[in-house]
């Protein structure tokens, strides 16, 4: 029930005196910048000044609370606290909330809306954020990251280099080669025998490549384009920094926080994670295009195609169902799929 006279307002209520969970059924009157509650028999049990009142705000079809007192509150009902609301200071945001809250419609969209928001910052921002974070670290953390994760690659999965030292020396210079070529700024291969790892290469955040003996030895026969293929391959993983980017952008929001704002600390996570991530050469389709891209246009700048490159994947590919050493072409995306974007990468070009 609601009766409104110009400055005087009634309507019904139930009261709770806060001494009691009894409620009473009770009538509010608000004139004069006054509260006053009377009950079914016409009794004044409490008057109270309006600035000394509550009244939440209004949520949904549930009852609306008046507090009268430190103790005593009123319930009231949606529409009859409407009616007094005009009487009490209110906030719009909080009305906002009630307005969606009796349009389901509206609240459906606006879920819709988080979740497709929630799908795009975790498909886009986050990548986004970690690439940002990558590249915001300063060059002596990488120095110290890089080292760290040799250390413990050196511990649990490599031994020395038994290629002949010609071999090495070899290797060394095509090394050096391609990075002068592609002015990749302090990079470094270090040579070691992959044991379980087989044949395989790891790009470092320090811009050192490991690069396993059985990988050399599985590229002789390819002429030096094959190893200079997945040099340029590597060093396309070091100067778009995917290592820290794939730890970054996987090891949860806080981490990517702590690095963009530069807190050192989270380099431990980092380091923690780095030797796993590389030994198990998880990164995501995107990059390994990346890191292709990156190695065929060394080639195509120099007037050449992607082919030698190529077919040491069609070799390592055959050589991975006959003897199981090739996990390096195991754990990127299918020879095919690489082959086919090589081909367009080279038509492109033309
Ligand atoms: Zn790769």
């Amino acid at each position: 029930m609601v009766k409104n006279h110009e400055e005087k307002v009634e309507v019904s209520a139930l009261f709770f005196d806060g001494r009691s969970s009894k409620a009473q059924a009770v009538t509010l009157t608000l004139s004069h910048g006054c509260v006053a509650v009377h009950d079914d028999q016409g009794i004044l049990i409490l008057e109270q000044g309006v600035a000394l009142c509550h009244l939440a705000p209004p949520l949904g079809s549930a009852k609306v609370e008046l507090k009268t007192s430190a103790t005593a509150h009123c319930l009231l009902e949606p529409d009859s606290a409407a009616a007094l609301a005009h009487f009490f200071p209110t906030r719009k945001g909080l009305l906002l909330v009630d307005f969606f809250e009796r349009r389901w419609g509206l609240v459906t969209v606006a879920l819709v809306g988080c979740l497709l928001f929630v799908w795009f910052f975790i498909a886009t921002g986050i990548p986004f954020l970690a690439r940002q974070a990558a590249y915001a670290m300063p060059s002596q953390a990488m120095t110290l990251l890089g080292s760290q994760t040799l250390a413990v690659l050196d511990e649990q999965f490599f031994s020395p280099s038994a290629l002949p030292l010609e071999q090495q020396h070899q290797t060394h210079s095509l090394f050096q080669q391609v990075c002068q070529q592609l002015a990749v700024p302090s990079c470094q291969l270090e040579l070691r025998q992959g044991n379980e790892l087989g044949a395989n290469a790891f790009a470092l955040p320090s811009g050192q490549v490991v690069m396993t003996d059985e990988l050399v030895i599985l590229s002789q026969g390819q002429g030096d384009e094959g190893l200079q293929g997945v040099i340029a391959h590597e060093l396309g993983h070091v100067t778009n920094r995917h290592a820290l980017r794939h730890v970054i952008q996987h090891s949860g929001i806080f981490l990517l926080i702590s690095t963009l704002t530069g807190d050192m600390g989270s380099l431990t996570s980092v380091a923690a994670s780095l030797p796993m991530v590389l030994a198990e050469s998880r990164y995501s389709r995107s990059f390994e295009d990346e890191a292709d891209a990156f190695a065929c246009s060394y080639f195509l700048d120099q007037g050449k195609s992607c082919a030698a490159y190529g077919e040491l994947l069609m070799l390592a590919t055959k050589g991975r169902n006959s003897d199981g050493l090739s996990r390096y072409f195991a754990s990127h995306p299918p020879t095919s799929q690489r082959l086919e974007a090589f081909h367009a990468l080279h038509n492109s070009t033309l």
